[in-house]
């Protein structure tokens, strides 16, 4: 048997362990600092992170029997792909597993938000009944803009026709009939700005993607718009976000992302128009168990070559 050494930096659910473990050495440093990632890196063939360990182009130079680094999950903005190719290294990825979680929890933001779950959880726990508040609105009818319409976004678009709502895809790497055939209407940015009652966000973040919706982005929406983030914090604007929150432009927000992470007690995180949860989109036992089985065989194959 090959003398694969392979080192998991974010840990990683058994059974993708015992995947690894039947085909090589696996050392769980889960939590590993940068600068002890730096130091010990050298031993090994891969590397199998989740989103938190950044792989930057100094751990690839520090690295040289590094053959891959397998993610486990979807965004390698955490993985300097340049320096990986630089260094002949393969960034695998597993893109399909945690699509149905992250969708589900969109939903989820989405219902929480518009009628203030979170708010009537907390207020009755703390002893109070302010039923004439909490008058929210339904999702019946209502337009839903999805930008980004690939796997998490046509989830969410199918979920939300079950609720009735009508369908805006904006997806400028997509052909118009492709967004139709997963049961968008392809309309530009600007449209999806100006018609949604809700917006929501699928896209990787990436240098077109960064701050996509900003001040400006903001004055074009619908007054009293719903924004909902489970990509990535860097997509949004979070000061813009803020001030429109606070001039009633958006009536609320659901975020799972964050452009630091964690944030800490932000104005944003404390707004009382916005429901945050821990960057838990792709956190169940269903879709880590799927990420987990997927990494382990994709970087046994990229070993194997
Ligand atoms: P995907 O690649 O299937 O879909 C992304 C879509 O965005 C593609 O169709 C692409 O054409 C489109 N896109 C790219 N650039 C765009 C732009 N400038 N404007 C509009 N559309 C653009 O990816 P996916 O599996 O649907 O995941 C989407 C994102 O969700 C990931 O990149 C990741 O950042 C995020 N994510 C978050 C969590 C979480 O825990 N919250 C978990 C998994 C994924």
């Amino acid at each position: 048997m090959p003398e694969w050494k392979i080192l998991l930096t974010d840990g990683l659910e058994q059974n993708g362990q015992d995947i690894l473990r039947a085909a090589a050495q696996v050392d769980n440093r889960a939590g590993i600092s940068a600068d002890d990632l730096l130091k010990v890196v050298a031993e090994y063939d891969a590397l199998i992170v989740r989103g938190r360990t950044k792989v930057t182009a100094a751990v690839f130079d520090a690295a040289p029997r590094l053959k891959v680094v397998g993610r486990a999950g979807v965004g390698v903005d955490n993985i300097d792909l340049n320096a990986a190719k630089a260094h002949n290294v393969i960034v695998v990825n597993s893109p399909t597993a945690t699509t149905i979680a992250v969708a589900e929890l969109t939903l989820g933001l989405m219902l929480s938000v518009v009628r203030e779950i979170p708010r009537a959880d907390a207020t009755m726990k703390a002893g109070q009944w302010i039923k004439k508040e909490l008058e929210g609105h339904e999702l019946w009818r209502k337009t839903l803009g999805v930008i980004g319409f690939g796997r998490i976004g046509t989830e969410v678009a199918r979920r939300a026709k079950a609720f009735d709502m009508d369908i805006l895809a904006y997806d400028p790497l997509l052909p118009a009939e492709a967004i139709r055939l997963r049961g968008g209407e392809p309309v530009s940015l600007d449209e999806l700005l100006h018609r949604a009652d809700i917006i929501t966000l699928h896209v990787p973040l990436d240098e077109n993607t960064r701050n996509l919706l900003n001040a400006e982005a903001f004055a074009k929406m619908k007054d009293g718009v719903y924004i909902i983030c489970a990509a990535r914090g860097g997509v949004i604007d979070e000061e813009a976000l803020l001030q429109a929150l606070n001039s009633g432009k958006v009536a609320g927000a659901g975020l799972d992302v964050f452009a630091t992470e964690p944030p800490g007690a932000t104005a944003l995180v404390t707004h009382p128009k916005v429901v945050c949860t821990p960057h838990i989109g792709a956190q169940t036992v269903e879709a880590q168990t799927r990420a987990a089985e997927d990494i382990a065989t994709e970087v046994l194959a990229a070993l194997e070559g």
